[in-house]
């Protein structure tokens, strides 16, 4: 029969909790110390223009599309069939959660990546942009500085990120509350979500005031899909 949007709502907040479970079979990593002292100034950050988590994320996954569309161009059959070969974001705003997601179909990231690419390897901006903002300098600027992912926590207490790699069969969920460390684990209990990444950001008190908000979203991805050759699409639930 049909399924109305609450019951959606509550099978969602049940497999979120089905996962918290699970993360005691997680493997546990520690952030590289600049990192780790990156994202607890973000998280602890008064910054008050916390806009820009939106534009990094929207970027980055407009960056993953890039490089799927770049490899079709020799291998049309990268693309995948059905769902997969669109090559687009969705936002999607959970007001009973407040759980913000953002997915995009792009070339995704195997375990590896996730491990390195958020989280142990620093990159060579990290330094540098810790020292500009420990001098007053614009949180705005994170982006230039290789490190706009973390940006997620000036609006995030706890983060998910799921991705399926183009290249693997195996689909993995990297997550923390910037407590210094983070875990990855082989999702196999979430609906198929094909290749592409999703970042599941769980709101702060604070910021769901803001950004639980649809015309706030909305005016905000108007904003930022200016930039952005795939399409976005929003999506929010009922209060
Ligand atoms: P930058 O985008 O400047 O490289 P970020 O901190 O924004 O720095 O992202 C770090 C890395 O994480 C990216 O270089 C990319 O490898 C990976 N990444 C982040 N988001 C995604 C995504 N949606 N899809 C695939 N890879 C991603
Ligand atoms: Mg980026």
């Amino acid at each position: 029969g049909l399924t109305t949007d609450a019951e959606v709502v509550q099978r969602e907040a049940e497999a979120i909790s089905a996962r918290h479970l699970r993360s005691q079979n997680s493997q546990k990593f520690e952030f590289q110390a600049e990192v780790s002292r990156l994202m607890d100034i973000i998280i602890n950050s008064l910054y008050s223009n916390k806009d820009v988590f939106l534009r990094e994320l929207i970027s980055n996954a407009s960056d993953a599309l890039d490089k799927i569309r770049f490899l079709s161009l020799t291998d049309k059959t990268v693309l995948g069939e059905g769902n997969d070969a669109k090559l687009d974001i969705h936002i999607k705003l959970d007001k009973v959660n407040n759980i913000l997601t953002i997915r995009d179909r792009g070339v995704g990231m195997t375990k590896e990546d996730l491990i390195k690419n958020l989280g142990t390897i620093a990159k060579s901006g990290t330094s540098a942009f810790l020292e500009q903002v420990q001098q007053g300098g614009d949180l705005n600027l994170i982006g230039q500085f290789g490190v706009g992912f973390y940006s997620v926590y000036l609006v995030a207490d706890y983060v998910e990120v799921i991705s399926k790699h183009n290249d693997n069969k195996h689909r993995y969920i990297w997550e923390s509350k910037a407590d210094g460390k983070f875990a990855v684990i082989e999702d196999t209990e979430n609906e198929p979500l094909g290749r592409g990444t999703e970042i599941r950001i769980h709101l702060k008190k604070d910021a769901s005031e803001l950004y639980a908000e649809e015309t706030k979203l909305r005016e905000l991805v108007k904003k930022y899909s200016e930039f952005i050759d795939f399409p976005i699409y929003l999506w929010a639930s009922k209060e």
